[in-house]
C-alpha cells in the first residue's frame, strides 16, 4: 500500500495536488475537510455542530475526525494507498492514524509538506473564496485564525513525521504541475 499525508497550511494546494495524485497512483482521497462540508451540506447532526467551528476557522473535535477516518478506512478495504488531506492535524490525531493504520497491518510512507508563505496563502485563500461558495475562505479574520490554528496545533506534527523519518518538504510555490513534478519526484 501507499499511504501519503499531504501537509501544509491553508491555501498551501493539498486539494488541487491530491486530485492529481490519486489519478496518478490510484489512491483513495480522505479530506476531512470535504467529509465535513458534505455533512454540513446534508445537515446532519455532526454538520450542525462542526459548522461554527469550521465558519470561524477552529479544528472540530479530535474524535469525531478520527471517527470519519476510521470509518472511511473501514468502508474501502481493498484500496491501494490512501492520501490524508487536511488530516492529520493534531498530535493526538497522527498518533491515532498509526494506531489505525497498524491494526490494518499497513503505515504512513510518506508526509509531503508544501511550503508556502503567508502572504502567498493568504491572497490564494481569498481569491477561492470569490467562488468557492467557502464562508471560511471569504473573510481575513477567519483566514488569519486558520494560520494560527494551523502554526500553533498542526504544525508541530512536523517534529512527530521528521522523528519518523518520514517527513519530506516540497516547494509550494510554481504553476500546478511543477509543484505535482515535486511530489512525484520525492514520492520516488
Ligand atoms: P480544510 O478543508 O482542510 O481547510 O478544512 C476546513 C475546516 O474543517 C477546518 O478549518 C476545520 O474547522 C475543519 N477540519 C478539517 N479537517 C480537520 C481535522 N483533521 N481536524 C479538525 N478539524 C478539521
Amino acid at each position: 500500500m501507499l499511504n501519503l499525508v499531504l501537509f501544509g497550511p491553508p491555501g498551501a494546494g493539498k486539494g488541487t495536488q491530491s486530485e492529481k495524485l490519486i489519478e496518478k497512483y490510484g489512491l483513495v482521497h480522505l479530506s476531512t475537510g470535504d467529509i465535513l462540508r458534505g455533512e454540513v451540506s446534508a445537515q446532519t447532526e455532526l454538520g450542525k455542530k462542526a459548522k461554527a467551528l469550521m465558519d470561524a476557522g477552529n479544528l472540530v473535535p479530535d474524535e469525531v475526525v478520527i471517527g470519519m477516518i476510521n470509518n472511511k478506512l473501514e468502508s474501502n478495504p481493498n484500496a491501494k494507498g490512501f492520501i490524508f488531506d487536511g488530516f492529520p492535524r493534531t498530535s493526538a490525531q497522527a498518533e491515532a492514524l498509526d494506531k489505525l493504520l497498524a491494526e490494518k497491518g499497513t503505515e504512513i510512507n510518506h508526509m509531503l509538506a508544501l511550503q508556502v508563505p503567508d502572504e502567498e496563502l493568504i491572497k490564494r485563500l481569498l481569491l477561492r473564496g470569490k467562488d468557492s461558495g467557502r464562508a471560511d475562505d471569504a473573510n481575513e479574520e477567519v483566514i488569519a485564525n486558520r494560520i494560527k490554528t494551523y502554526n500553533e496545533k498542526t504544525a508541530p506534527l512536523i517534529t512527530y513525521y521528521t522523528n519518523l523519518g518520514k517527513y519530506t518538504a516540497i516547494e509550494g510555490v510554481g504553476t500546478i504541475d511543477e509543484i505535482f513534478d515535486r511530489l512525484v519526484a520525492a514520492i520516488g
